[in-house]
Order: C-alpha cells, then sequence, then structure tokens
C-alpha cells in the first residue's frame, strides 16, 4: 500500500518515517504461524481437486455450532447485563463475588485436601491472561521454566515478557503421555522458577492419574520447584491410565469437577506452593468470554510476594470484562451436572470413533483420548517433515489439520474432536486415500 500524500502545513516536504516498535514486541512469536506460514487456506484448490475445504484447525468448541454453551450460561450473563451491576470498573483482581465463586467451585470442604477463599483467587483474561501473568510474576532473564513437551506453544509465546530461558521436559507418548520424570529432574537447578503442568493436556487429550501426580509432586517438593497447573479442562476428562482411584469410587460431588477420574494437583501436593489456572472457556464451551483465573495455593504461606506481585500484576489492565464475572456465580450455581456429562459424552464418543476410524489406515497411529478436546495421531509416511506433511495434505486433499511440529513434536497431527463426526470421517475417507499414496518407500 503506497502512502497517502496529505500536505503537512507544519513541516513542509518532510515526510514522515515509518513508526518503530518496541524490541519487546517484535519478540512476540506465534510458534503455530511459523509453521503453516506456507499455507494459504483462501487459495483456489489445485487443479483437478475439487473438494471443499475441511479446516480442522480450529481448536474452538463455538466453530461448528454443535457444542454450545449451557442455556444457564446465557441466562446467567443476561442477568448480569440486566442488574446494573456490571457496569463500574471491578476490583482490578476481580469481583468478590467472582473470586468467591471461583473459590467455591474449587474448594475440597473440611475433609478435603485443597482449601480455596476468594482471597487466594485473581480473575483474568482468560487462561491465556492468568498463564501469562503467573510467568511473567515468577520469571526473569535470569530465570529458566520447565515446559512439557509437545506443549500449547501459546506458553512460549506469553514468555516473552519475562525473557526467561524454556527448558523442556518429555512427555512419553507409549505411557499416555505420562512425564519422563528422570528427564523432568534432570533439568532442574537453583534457576529454576517453576515447572509448567498441563493436564488434561493440550495438544495430548491424556489425562494423568493420581499416582502420577503424586510422583511429579515429589520431585517438586524434593527441589522446591513451584508448579504452575494449568488446569484449563479440570473435570474435563472419562478415562485415566492405571487403577482406577479410591476418589473415583465415591458418589460425585454435584456442580464439582469430575474428581476421581481427573486429580486436580493442589488437592494431592500436599503443602508445596502452586499456582493454579482455569477459566470458563473450555469446560464451559465459551473461549469468547475471555474470563478466566489464578488461584494460589499456599498452606505454608510462602507466596505473599507471589500474591502481591499478581495484584500488582491485574494492576496494569483493571481486570476482564465485569459482564462475565457477575455471571460467574450464576454459571457455576445454575449449571446442571447433566451439562457437563453430556459434553464429555459426546467428547468421548466422537474421540472413540474417531480413534477407531484412524487405526484403520496404514500409516497412521492414533492414540485414545481420556479427556480434553484432542486426539493426537501419529503417522510414518514418506515425508520429511511435518511442514511438507501438512502441505501436502491441503493441497491434494483440501484438509489442513495442525501438525505436531505446532507442539514442538513431529510425525503427529492434532485432531479437535468438538469438531462434528460426520466432518471427521470425512476427512478420515481423503486421509486414507492420501495415506495409501504416500506410504513409506
Ligand atoms: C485453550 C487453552 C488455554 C487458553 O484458554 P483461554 O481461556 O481461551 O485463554 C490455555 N491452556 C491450554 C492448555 C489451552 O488448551
Amino acid at each position: 500500500m503506497s502512502p497517502v500524500t496529505i500536505s503537512d502545513p507544519a513541516a513542509p516536504g518532510k515526510p514522515w518515517k515509518a513508526v518503530r516498535t518496541s524490541s519487546l514486541s517484535k519478540r512476540i512469536a506465534n510458534p503455530i504461524r511459523e509453521i503453516i506460514a506456507g499455507i494459504d487456506l483462501s487459495a483456489p484448490p489445485e487443479k483437478g481437486v475439487d473438494k471443499p475445504l475441511i479446516n480442522l484447525g480450529l481448536g474452538d468448541p463455538s466453530v461448528f455450532g454443535n457444542m454450545p454453551p449451557a442455556p444457564e450460561t446465557i441466562e446467567a450473563i443476561e442477568a448480569s447485563l440486566k442488574s446494573g451491576r456490571a457496569l463500574g470498573y471491578p476490583e482490578s483482581v476481580g469481583y468478590p463475588d467472582a473470586r468467591e465463586a471461583v473459590a467455591n467451585y474449587f474448594d475440597e470442604g473440611p475433609s478435603g485436601n485443597w482449601r480455596v477463599t476468594k482471597n487466594d483467587v485473581v480473575m483474568t483474561h482468560g487462561a491465556s491472561g492468568a498463564l501469562e501473568m503467573a510467568i511473567s510474576v515468577l520469571a526473569d532473564s535470569k530465570s529458566n521454566v520447565l515446559f512439557p513437551k509437545p506443549l500449547f506453544t501459546a506458553y512460549e509465546t506469553m514468555s516473552t515478557i519475562a525473557g526467561c530461558e524454556i527448558r523442556y521436559y518429555d512427555l512419553l507418548p507409549e505411557q499416555n503421555w505420562e512425564v519422563d520424570l528422570a528427564h523432568l529432574e534432570s533439568l532442574i537447578d537453583e534457576n529454576t522458577a517453576f515447572c509448567m503442568l498441563n493436564n488434561p493436556s493440550n495438544p495430548c487429550g491424556s489425562n494423568w492419574s493420581e499416582a502420577h501426580i503424586r510422583d511429579i509432586a515429589a520431585i517438586m517438593a524434593r527441589h522446591q520447584v513451584v508448579v504452575v497447573s494449568d488446569e484449563v479442562y479440570a473435570g474435563l476428562a472419562w478415562d485415566v491410565s492405571g487403577p482406577t482411584p479410591a476418589a473415583a469410587t465415591q458418589p460425585r460431588v454435584e456442580g464439582k469437577f469430575n474428581r476421581g477420574v481427573f486429580t486436580p494437583y493442589a488437592s494431592v501436593c500436599g503443602p508445596a506452593p502452586v499456582l493454579v489456572i482455569g477459566a470458563i472457556s473450555k469446560r464451559w464451551l465459551a473461549p469468547g468470554f475471555r474470563v478466566g483465573w489464578v488461584i494460589v495455593h499456599d498452606p505454608l504461606g510462602v507466596m505473599g510476594e507471589v500474591r502481591q506481585g499478581l495484584s500488582k500484576w491485574a494492576f496494569r489492565i483493571q481486570g476482564p470484562n465485569s459482564t462475565v464475572q457477575r455471571a460467574l456465580p450464576g454459571i457455576f450455581a445454575n449449571t446442571p451436572e447433566s451439562f457437563y456429562t453430556s459434553t464429555m459424552d459426546e467428547l468421548k464418543r466422537v474421540s472413540t470413533a474417531l480413534y477407531e476410524r484412524l487405526q484403520r489406515i496404514p500409516g497412521l497411529k492414533p492414540i485414545l483420548p481420556q479427556g480434553a478436546m484432542y486426539l493426537i495421531c501419529g503417522y510414518d509416511l514418506d515425508f520429511a517433515d511435518d511442514k511438507a506433511f501438512v502441505t501436502a495434505l491441503h493441497s491434494e486433499e483440501r484438509i489442513f489439520i495442525l501438525p505436531g511440529a505446532c507442539f514442538r513434536l513431529d510425525r503427529y497431527m492434532r485432531f479437535v474432536t468438538t469438531t462434528p463426526l460426520p466432518v471427521l470421517m470425512d476427512a478420515c475417507d481423503r486421509l486414507e486415500a492420501f495415506c495409501a499414496r504416500h506410504q513409506r518407500k
């Protein structure tokens, strides 16, 4: 675009120079964008390819319209809007009633291990805002931080402000994506600011057992490493590796999360300090509402400075939008248990059918999901790397899917299981033909 010529009476003949940006903003990168840069989704199909595009790259449960939020969620937001109570500035850490609703939702009661009050909660701009806040408060350029691999690569983007060194600990696909504990432990040193956990996992669709989480917690306790636990999929899990934990055989707690199948880290790590990340984006199927939270778990009282840091960080942007914050107590109180269970039934149904279909395609190795909204599938085909694979799949079959490289893992692809099953099955038919043409020689 060429600049418009408007004469400037104050400085005739002196054109404006292009405005420069900060070095911080230049460092912000989107790893996914970089990997799929060569693919133009709006490009017309290749000659001879007469198929509509199937876009499986969108990790957003609202895009196909098949998984709407609960009517109670919408009603609570309408009521919030009409109440006139959401017009002013909330406290920068969030309205007290919103924080209390979050606290009550996660508090395990006098006989539980994880106690939460509203003073432990900071409201944020989605889980993304919570993650950026937690990372920025805990780490700086002298720190290293431990991230899983594969991972939700936004963690890397959110680490830009902190400028910390990122160290990746391996997750083991052959063990349902459990942590390689020895590898994790080998990465810790005196400059480790925190360890990020993500369970249930994006992109793995895995859900760790209570025993495995206790093993991780033991390492964290041994080295006194703070955990940031990204539990944006808390309660969105229907299966777990290993023996069924005792809690799973006890009655489900109405309105709570799927305790027993899903294990909240803070409920088994003892008194060790944790920041728990959450949001209404995924379990309530409304990522656009942009409300999340950080919960401080600190029975030993070693996080006083961190609490202050979170408050200060919150002060920068004065908290997330007031209307959804005010609706939060109603959303939690009124959403029936059947909403959560039917969401999970649907995710399980779709992921099982998809898994079974993919298993029948030579060259593919799907892994059965246990939770979250994803199925990850390995491939062994004649391509140099993931970039070549997704580019060919797009141009030959008009399927777009995020490759494992977008999650720092090569030779995998990630399906989103909130996609309607007929769309996925259609994609599988094309994938089958594609794989037949590209078997390893
Ligand atoms: C979607 C997602 C987030 C971000 O959630 P928002 O509330 O939409 O910001 C964070 N972590 C993981 C693992 C996710 O999949």
